[in-house]
């Protein structure tokens, strides 16, 4: 992950800033930085890769993933400009086509992103049934004798006679995804290279920073401990609300094999799977207009309660003043 040193130097240096910056702070004014939401990315999974004609993303009876990740983030980016118009809120993908997911990491973490917000919807195969439905006779053959009297001699066995069916799987309801525990270091690396969007306050460039500082180790490691809490709780407060909304919810979830995204990504983020798409009546939900609106207000309204969470200040960071 840190193999390219040299482009990551001036991100290393800044996030020292960022460091000293924050403990300056604190003891020179009293008052702890607390955590701004000033830009939220929204990713928009997926997208129609419209030079090969091919649609990317899991599929339904009458929609692919990529196009209702795309409405809702659309509803959702509206949302969030009518709640929160304070807050810069920008698009990984901002049309219908597909973008990799290098450049969406690229993209917020050079945009300084506070959060990542990614929207995908979920697909559970079919499930394959074998049963025995009866026996049938076959015919088969034996040799038997030796030299002229060598013959082959037809013989009769009954065996099972099976059919495969396939049945839609009942899997259904909304999953939140936060990036893997166990990928802690991958986060880490990300946010040692781009460890200056954390710098909330301006810069004067003045300090200088040993990259080697175990004091700048250490705030990485806190950083993505921090990530980890506020991308959970985030997590938590969308399934929360999509349960409100009557919404069948699954839980937050990690997986086993890291989302590439949500670990490269310096900055509290979560995927949302919207419902599945091999759920017939998810899927009619999340095509209706009705549906999509009440999703991306939901998550509008989570991201606002986390953000007015994360911005109060909280005991520890109240000046520590007698009466
Ligand atoms: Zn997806």
């Amino acid at each position: 992950m840190n193999k390219n040193w040299f482009p990551g130097i001036a991100s290393l240096l800044m996030l020292g800033l960022a460091a000293f910056s924050f403990t300056n702070k604190k003891s020179n004014s009293g008052k702890a930085a607390v955590a701004k939401i000033r830009t939220i990315v929204i990713d928009a999974g997926h997208g129609f890769r419209g030079t090969i004609g091919t649609r990317h993303g899991s599929f339904g009876t009458e929609v692919s993933e990529d196009q209702i990740s795309y409405e809702v983030s659309k509803r959702l980016v509206a949302a969030l400009q009518k709640e929160l118009p304070d807050v810069k809120v920008i698009e990984s993908r901002p049309t219908v086509y597909f973008v990799e997911n290098r450049a969406r990491a690229e993209f917020a973490n050079s945009n300084k992103g506070d959060l990542f917000v990614s929207i995908h919807c979920n697909y559970a195969p079919k499930l394959r049934e074998v049963v025995k439905t009866g026996t049938r006779k076959e015919t088969y053959y034996v040799t038997t004798g030796k030299g002229k009297s060598k013959k082959r001699v037809k013989k009769t066995r009954t065996v099972p006679v099976y059919r495969t069916t396939y049945h839609t799987n009942p899997a259904h309801g909304t999953e939140t995804y936060v990036f893997a525990a166990h990928k802690q270091d991958d986060k880490e690396g990300f946010i040692l290279e781009n460890g200056d969007i954390f710098n909330n306050e301006e810069d004067d460039g003045s300090l200088n920073v040993n990259i080697n500082d175990p004091i700048v180790k250490q705030q990485v490691a806190l950083w993505t401990k921090q990530f980890f809490g506020n991308s959970v709780k985030l997590a938590s407060m969308v399934e929360e609300d999509f349960t409100g909304i009557g919404r069948f919810s699954r839980g937050v979830k990690q997986r086993q094999v890291g989302i590439w995204v949500l670990q490269a990504t310096a900055m509290p983020s979560i995927l949302i799977e919207l419902g599945f798409l091999s759920h017939r009546p998810e899927e009619e939900f999340l095509i209706s207009e009705a549906g999509q609106q009440q999703m991306a207000e939901s998550i509008s309204r989570s991201i606002k309660r986390y953000k007015e969470l994360v911005e109060k200040p909280t005991v520890q960071n109240v000046p520590n003043k007698l009466p």
